[in-house]
């Protein structure tokens, strides 16, 4: 080794300031002796004016950019690709260090614009009707990667003529399970709804789970959002198939959990979203059970119709049988509708974003082995 490298100090690592949230960009200011109302300035310029550097952040002094400049940057996931679907679905592919990628879906309507947001690169949980669950696991997304999503999104929309607020919702539906990433997942929603961030309503932003029971408590505790849940079957025997998790959480468990959380907020309720698939979770008899499950836990019931990708042998229910669940739900009095498909000309339906996942479990591999022995099988 050198003299020189030998006593050279270790530059320290910038600190992103994307992965703070104003909590944290507060102690980053006094760690760095600066006075604590900095954080809201640089928010405003982040998040208000969507500025992503110190030089253009006008009204902080020159020597506080230097300063910056040295021991911060901004750091966000780069676009790959920007698609738009007939129907006005928007998806971006973007690209993280390393070679993973994620993806994140804009869907418009008449009176809302909302985002779905991955939370972490592929997914480790392997719901068997989910194209993300086939593409393994490689890492949780940082705060900025999470948070970059709605950044990227908000300014691709402007550009592109969408409105000056075209992100009223967010839904965590992406690629990922939120609460495994728990801590990056509260702060970027913390973001999501800061008036110095993208200011969006506590009901405006939903995290949705598989049903995580432990996590799903800590974050009654941690944040005030909106929950949606993964149910897609009324019994633990179904449920154990479609969603392993059950094993370890089962329904009485969630359930449980799905009453403490609204417990802690008034007028509140759960999303439930069942993804109907043909002859597997359709019939009418599992309508009259969740019918009884569901009058436990004030709620809402979300019926989203199968997305098929390739190697899967799960097929969409048919309008009609999709129409008679409902309508036993209904008839029961509790709320239901069905989430209209959307994007699916571009890959953007719920259940089939991929992006680029560098993985780390054998998934991806046996699902690939399966697809070629299926082509073999039909040559
Ligand atoms: N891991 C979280 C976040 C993913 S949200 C969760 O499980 O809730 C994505 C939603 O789309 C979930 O309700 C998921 O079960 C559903 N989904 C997954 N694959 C699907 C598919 N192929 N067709 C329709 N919905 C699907």
């Amino acid at each position: 080794m050198s003299e020189a490298s030998a006593t050279a100090a270790p530059a320290s690592p910038k600190v992103n300031l994307f992965d703070l949230d104003r909590a944290g960009l507060q102690r980053f200011f006094i760690g760095i002796g600066e006075k604590k109302y900095r954080a809201e300035q640089v928010m405003k310029w982040l998040y208000h004016q969507q500025v992503d550097r110190f030089d253009a952040m006008t009204d902080v002094g020159k020597a506080l950019r230097t300063k910056l400049d040295a021991c911060a940057e901004l750091v966000l996931p780069k676009v790959m690709h920007e698609q738009q679907s007939a129907d006005g679905t928007t998806k971006w592919v973007l690209a993280l260090p390393g070679g993973n990628a994620i993806e994140t879906v804009y869907i418009p309507e008449t009176s809302r614009g909302t985002l779905c947001v991955s939370s972490q690169v592929g997914c480790s949980l392997n719901c068997s009707f989910c194209s993300t669950a086939k593409q393994g696991f490689n890492r949780n997304l940082s705060t900025s990667e999470i948070i970059g999503q709605v950044w990227i999104a908000n300014q691709r929309l402007k550009a592109l003529g969408r409105g000056e607020r075209p992100i009223t919702n967010v839904v965590m539906m992406g690629m990922g399970e939120p609460l495994l990433n728990f801590d990056n997942v509260v702060a970027a929603m913390d973001l999501m709804r800061d008036d110095f961030g993208f200011g969006l309503a506590n009901k405006r932003v939903t995290l949705s789970t598989a049903g995580l029971v432990p996590m799903i408590d800590e974050l009654s505790e941690k944040s005030d959002v909106s929950l949606a849940v993964s149910l897609h079957a009324p019994n633990d025997a179904l449920r154990d198939q479609l969603v392993p998790l059950n094993k370890k959480y089962p329904i009485a468990e969630l359930m449980a959990a799905c009453n403490r959380y609204v417990a802690k907020r008034p007028r509140s309720s759960i999303t439930f979203e069942y993804t109907l698939m043909k002859g597997v979770n359709d019939k009418p008899e599992y309508a009259r059970a969740l019918v009884k499950l569901l009058r436990r836990v004030p709620s809402k019931l979300n019926l989203i119709p199968f997305n098929p990708f390739p190697g899967t042998d799960y097929e969409r229910s048919d309008p009609a049988t999709i129409e008679a669940f409902k309508k036993i739900v209904m008839e029961a009095g509790l709320i239901a509708t069905v989430r209209r498909t959307r994007g699916d000309d571009i890959d953007a339906a719920c259940g089939q974003l991929v992006g680029q996942v560098l993985d780390r479990t054998r998934r991806s591999r046996e699902h690939r082995a399966r697809l070629e022995q299926g082509k073999v099988d039909a040559a």
